[in-house]
């Protein structure tokens, strides 16, 4: 079993398309859901974790792409600038999963792991050098 998390881009034509019951029935793959958003524009954003077996992933990486859909294993909704950071510790309580903490505590910097966070978005709020941002509220 692998999992992987994405950052789905979906263009207008692909909106209203049902991709989780694809993926379900289809690729036979567990989809969890973190944040997804529509925008004016009809554009979608949606960030998510997908598992199954490898074959089934990349079966389903493929009917993403015949459908417009882009694909971003790089990228979260959620943006962590380093050089923003001070470390101030001021995020991490409030940070549900721990992709925001003190992982060295030699040298006490706070660092960020994209593979935990679930895009609740609380860092945001939280950060006062505004460190933190998001795909789900920049995009217009
Ligand atoms: S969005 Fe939530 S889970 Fe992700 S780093 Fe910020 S507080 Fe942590
Ligand atoms: S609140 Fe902002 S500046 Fe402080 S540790 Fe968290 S991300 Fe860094």
């Amino acid at each position: 079993m692998t999992t992987r998390k994405y950052l789905l881009q979906f263009p207008e034509k692909a909106v209203g398309k049902p991709l989780i019951y694809h993926l379900a029935k289809d690729y036979d793959l567990m989809v969890n859901i973190f944040r997804a958003k529509i925008d004016p524009d009809d554009t979608g954003y949606m960030v998510l974790d997908i598992s199954g077996t490898d074959e089934n992933i990349k079966r389903a990486a493929l009917f993403f792409k015949e459908n417009g859909i882009i694909i971003n294993e790089k990228m979260n909704g959620l943006t962590w600038d380093k050089e923003r950071c001070v470390s101030c510790g001021n995020c991490i309580t409030h940070c549900p999963s721990n992709a925001l903490a003190i992982t060295d505590r030699s040298t006490m910097e706070v660092s960020f792991n994209d593979e935990k966070c679930i895009e609740c978005m609380n860092c945001i709020s939280h950060c006062p050098f505004n460190a933190c941002s998001s795909i789900f509220n920049n995009t217009k």
